[in-house]
C-alpha cells in the first residue's frame, strides 16, 4: 500500500504505542506521539496597563500556557503548514 509519509506523521521510532492525549482545542483523543505541542508566554497584565506599568519600570509576571493540538487544529492554527509531495517523501526510501 502506498504511505504518504514514511514515519505516518508520527515521532517516535519504532518505541510503540503510547497513548492518546486529549486535544486542548477540541477534545479530541489523538496518540502521543502525533499531537503537537505549543507553548507561548501569556502575560497577566491587562494589554491596556500593561504599557503604563512597563514605562513605570515594573516587572510583569509571565506564565508559560502549554496547549496540545492535533493534527486538524494544528493546521488551522497555522501551526503546522501543508508541504508538498516532494517536502514530505525523502527520495531514499
Ligand atoms: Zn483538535
Amino acid at each position: 500500500m502506498t504511505k504518504k509519509r514514511k514515519s505516518g506523521g508520527r515521532s517516535g521510532g519504532n518505541r510503540g504505542n503510547k497513548g492518546n492525549q486529549q486535544c486542548s482545542n477540541c477534545g479530541r483523543q489523538v496518540p502521543a506521539d502525533k499531537i503537537k505541542k505549543v507553548s507561548r508566554w501569556v502575560s497577566l497584565v491587562d494589554p491596556s496597563m500593561r504599557k503604563e506599568l512597563r514605562d513605570s519600570g515594573a516587572i510583569l509576571p509571565r506564565r508559560k500556557v502549554t496547549s496540545l493540538l492535533c493534527i486538524s487544529c494544528a493546521i488551522h492554527f497555522k501551526q503546522v503548514k501543508i508541504r508538498s509531495k516532494d517536502s514530505r517523501k525523502p527520495k531514499s526510501w
